[in-house]
């Protein structure tokens, strides 16, 4: 399948008619509900436009900036949406399912004895399902009884630099954070309150403690250790290396760079562990994850979306995105003053990255003038101007064929029209 896919009614009831084509050709075909085999109907009403955004009147952007989930994450591939769709055709229980579908996510990604999975409505979801699990167990009584703690175990080790806004998934079971940073303030902090290790991996070169030592000195302890890999992939062997690395729960995000269903992610981990979560976790009521609803729809997008995800080329991927920054920066440094720079980040988002530059007294325009600029043209383009203004930044694993073209033209269109 192409990398790239420009969302519309048509292409979408294309792929989809294509597959349950080959899928459900012949005699299959009459074992279907009659809604699947009507596929080509036409939409009226909304939605008959094939852009369902400008019928809402909502203005849909060139995404330079990534997987960010407050621009809508990363687009499914077709494959995803069509099974997406075939899950929506029946009812199922959804425990069984998740059993299923873990299984299959076991296997595909051959992970080692004695691990299962499950599909959450993301990352976040499964760091905080995945803690209550933890501290839960199977005890019915526990289960409905979080965030009150009463009888449980009620501190998480952290160290300082891998503190962000996600710890508020572990902090919302009722557990209080408890900030190391030294080998010694991590021996000091142990006690039988100690209910999990947590690890931030894109923190990983911040923290004084490293992923591989982190759960080994978890484990010396009888604590389970549990790492945050939300947007590590790729590379794509992360998605086995930590539960190699003996990790007793690992959380991935589904809707990121794996381009599965955007309120999907991943528990991987110690079998009893997961199975712990699940309880903890939608549809079981009475429980803190109720309100962190999996639908059918997106665990079984999720199998194939690691499917496609696996079998993807990605050193060709990743020449493509680069070919992609290089298009731009050919363009916009023939601008006197302009310059650029590829810093990737080694860990999280690790795809090539360009950093846009320019000499200020040829250029009168700051790069958050000039993000904002591109924010508000026709078309809205997205780029990143760093936390402090300091830098125009952009990636280029998030865009859609030809869009390069697009922002090289507007991008040059706003520096020079500051040029002195
Ligand atoms: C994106 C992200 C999350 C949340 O993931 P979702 O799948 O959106 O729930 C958690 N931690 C980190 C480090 C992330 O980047």
């Amino acid at each position: 399948m192409a990398f790239n896919y420009n969302w519309n009614r048509r292409t979408f009831l294309g792929t989809l008619g294509a597959l349950l084509g080959t899928l459900f050709s012949g005699r299959m075909a009459f074992a279907l509900p009659p809604k699947a085999r009507d596929k080509a109907a036409p939409l009226s009403g909304f939605g008959s436009t094939g852009n369902v955004y400008e019928e809402l009147g909502v203005t849909t952007v060139i995404n330079g900036q990534g997987t960010m989930t407050v621009l809508g994450g990363s687009l499914m591939r077709p494959e995803v949406e069509a099974v997406m769709a075939m899950a929506g055709r029946h009812f199922v229980s959804i425990p069984d399912l998740e059993v299923a579908a873990g299984k299959r996510i076991v296997e595909m990604l051959k992970l080692p004895e004695g691990y299962g999975a499950i599909v959450t409505s993301g990352a976040a979801a499964a760091m905080q399902s995945g803690l209550a699990g933890i501290l839960t167990g199977d005890n019915p009584k526990f289960i409905e009884q979080l965030p009150d703690l009463t009888g449980l175990k009620s501190e998480v080790i952290i160290q300082k630099s891998h503190r962000n806004p996600f710890d508020h998934q572990l902090r919302s079971t009722g557990v209080k954070l408890v900030v190391i940073e030294s080998r010694e303030d991590l021996k000091k902090a142990i006690n039988p309150q100690t209910a999990m290790m947590h690890f931030t991996n894109f923190a990983d070169n911040e923290g004084q403690i490293k992923a591989e030592e982190w759960v080994k000195l978890a484990h010396e302890n009888q604590i389970p250790a549990f790492i945050d890999a939300a947007a590590d992939t790729p590379p794509v062997s992360r998605l086995w290396d930590f539960a190699n690395m003996g990790y007793d729960l690992i959380a991935f995000s589904g809707g990121k760079a794996i381009r599965g269903p955007q309120c999907a992610g991943l528990l991987i981990g110690k079998k009893d562990l997961v199975a712990y979560a699940l309880l903890n976790n939608s549809p079981h009521e009475d429980t803190l994850g109720r309100s962190q609803k999996v639908g059918k729809e997106e665990i079984v997008g999720m199998v194939k979306a690691l499917e496609s995800y696996l079998k993807e080329d990605h050193d060709a991927l990743n020449k493509e995105w680069q070919r992609r920054l290089d298009y731009i920066s050919g363009q916009i440094t023939r601008i006197p003053g302009v310059t650029t720079s590829f810093p990737a980040p080694e860990i999280a988002n690790h795809v090539p990255h360009m950093h846009i530059k320019w000499d200020s007294a040829r250029i009168a325009l700051t790069p958050r003038e000039a993000a904002a600029a591109l924010r508000s043209g026709k078309p809205s383009i997205v780029l990143a101007s760093g936390e402090h203004g300091e830098v125009l930044s952009m990636n280029s694993f998030m865009l859609q064929p030809g869009e390069e073209k697009i922002i090289a033209q507007e991008l040059g269109k706003v520096l020079k029209s500051h040029a002195a």
